[in-house]
């Protein structure tokens, strides 16, 4: 992407999301549980924002929580996400956004014992870009958006 996307107006990013995307990235959606993309997905590769590109998880570390979004017990590397506090339906949540253009992805939870760290990022899929090891992440997202 050639603009800072934190930059993007409302209107420009209607133009490259899907309504279901813009909805979770932009407006801070949760889509229903076990209806996402990448539920049980185990290919390799790793999962990229769909608003910017930016990678956000490597597939090693996708587990099967059983909570009806894709699971991460840990980002790819520091930096890829930040986080805030959510206090929106009465709860005290840690919500994750895209580190480069500031979208909605999910929520950080500590009830993953089984996992390294012990962390369960509960990720929309629908704000996921899957690449597949060693494929430019910019293309697929031009190929994604040319769907
Ligand atoms: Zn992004």
């Amino acid at each position: 992407m050639t603009k800072d996307p934190r930059t993007l107006t409302a209107t420009e990013w209607k133009a490259l999301l899907s309504p279901d995307e813009y909805h979770v990235l932009r407006e801070s959606g949760t889509e229903r549980p076990g209806t996402g993309k990448y539920l049980d997905d185990e290919s390799d590769g790793a999962y990229h924002c769909v608003g910017c590109a930016n990678k956000l998880y490597d597939a090693e570390h996708k587990f099967h929580s059983g909570c009806g979004w894709p699971s991460f017990f840990q980002q790819v590397e520091e930096g890829a996400l930040t986080t805030l506090t959510d206090t929106t339906f009465g709860m005290t949540r840690t919500e994750m956004r895209c580190a480069v253009c500031d979208g909605h992805l999910g929520h950080i939870f500590n009830d993953a014992p089984h996992q390294p760290g012990g962390m369960r990022h509960c990720v929309n899929g629908t704000a996921l870009l899957f690449v597949p090891r060693g494929d430019d992440p910019q293309a697929v997202l031009d190929a994604h958006r040319k769907k």
